[in-house]
């Protein structure tokens, strides 16, 4: 297909925008993916905690925990060869300062039906009992963001669809018969039916860029330690619950393991707010002096698990994590999926997760229905 027939402009080459551009070819539509950078899935689509999650992680959000139980399987299936699974997952409820308590957490995983079992105790001994209420296997993966890039690039290749890389969506513009056309950073402009927002931290660049409103969204500069687990720690990953504590995963892509901590992992926070002009979140992250927090992690997390001591700091990953403010009381992650009211061609979608992209397929057969 080449540009001149494109239809439907997608902003943004993340993992939603590139399955985005995928779900509206499948229905017929000619999208473009215009990407800020010179390659697929590298802001947040890369540097992320690479959970594919199972649902444990939200015993505070009935809704969030129920949809990541029922995508899980779906995303593991879809995406099976991007799938890593060859660790133990363990999930542990602390003592002190917890918003659940060990027969909460268990009685909310049956309700959704995530399965959880007793830890043995070659495990269990890791933890330190005064800290830990109670320690569990449960079944959750990880992906490869690397082998997931692939697998977009791919995609977008067999079905033919336009890629501009190195190049901006700066603004959406009304035009006749309902239609938008989309100004891009190289100077060029395309008309089309539908334009997507696909930006994720980006997603008020866009919105003022076209004079329309903010829409409101917490953002976080967020650090990941990159680490090397000690021979004890081998082939485990574990997850606190469910207040200030910690978790490491494998991160396939590199071959590490990342050690994220709540209270250490965001390094500064931003509200966008309606009625404020938005901020650039790329300009942020580009200022900020990006000093580990490395040791406040580990220190904190080898109370719990006196072993990770032995944890060795290869490098840190940064990336700008960028939440609807309303998760704030819960921790959910909805999605975002919102026609501009006063733009409808202009849909703004950003998942808190990855495997809310599935959330996103109804929604736009919604929006399609109602433009054809
Ligand atoms: C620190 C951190 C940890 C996380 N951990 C997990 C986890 O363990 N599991 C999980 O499921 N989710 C996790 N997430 C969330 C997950 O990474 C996101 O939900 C997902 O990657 C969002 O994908 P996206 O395509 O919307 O965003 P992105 O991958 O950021 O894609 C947006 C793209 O838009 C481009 N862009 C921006 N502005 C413009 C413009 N004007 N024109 C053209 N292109 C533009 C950017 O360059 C970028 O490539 C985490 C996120 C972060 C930051």
């Amino acid at each position: 297909m080449s540009e001149r027939d494109v239809n439907v402009v997608i902003a943004g080459g993340g993992f939603f925008g590139c399955t985005i551009a995928m779900m509206l070819h499948r229905r017929g539509l000619r999208p473009l993916v215009v990407e800020a950078e010179d390659e697929l899935l590298t802001r947040a689509s890369r540097v992320n905690q690479a959970r594919v999650h199972g649902g444990y992680h939200y015993p505070r959000s009935l809704m969030t925990a129920y949809r990541s139980r029922h995508n899980y399987e779906r995303f593991r299936s879809v995406y099976r060869e991007a799938i890593v699974d060859k660790f133990t997952k363990i999930y542990g409820v602390g003592r002190l300062f917890s918003k659940v308590t060990a027969n909460q957490f268990e009685v909310f995983m049956k309700r959704i039906g995530a399965p959880l079992k007793e830890a043995p105790e070659r495990i269990s001994k890791l933890f330190n009992p005064t800290l830990t209420e109670a320690v569990w296997i449960a079944e959750e993966c990880a992906f490869d963001c690397s082998l997931l890039r692939d697998r977009c690039r791919r995609d977008l290749d067999e079905a033919g669809i336009p890629i501009r890389f190195g190049t901006r969506v700066e603004a959406a513009e009304k035009a006749a018969d309902d239609n938008v056309v989309v100004r891009l950073s190289d100077g060029s402009e395309l008309p089309a039916m539908l334009v997507i927002n696909a930006t994720y931290s980006g997603l008020n660049l866009l919105t003022g860029g076209s004079h329309l409103p903010v829409i409101p969204l917490k953002h976080e500069l967020a650090e990941m330690a990159l680490i090397k687990l000690p021979e004890e720690l081998d082939g485990l990953s574990v997850t606190m619950m469910c207040g200030p504590f910690f978790s490491f995963m494998p991160y396939p892509s590199r071959n590490l393991t990342t050690l994220s901590h709540v209270r250490y992992t965001p390094h500064l926070q931003w509200f966008e707010k309606p009625g404020e002009a938005p901020c650039d979140p790329y300009q942020r992250f580009s200022q900020l002096k990006k000093q580990s927090h490395f040791e406040y992690m580990v220190s904190d997390a080898s109370r719990y698990i006196p072993a990770l001591r032995n944890a060795e700091h290869c490098d840190s990953i940064w990336e700008v994590k960028t939440l609807l403010p309303q998760t704030e009381v819960d921790d959910g992650r909805p999605i975002l999926f919102r026609r501009d009211p006063l733009l409808p061609a202009l849909i703004h979608v950003m998942g808190g997760k990855i495997d809310n992209i599935f959330d996103v397929e109804d929604e736009l057969d919604a929006i399609l229905a109602l433009k054809a």
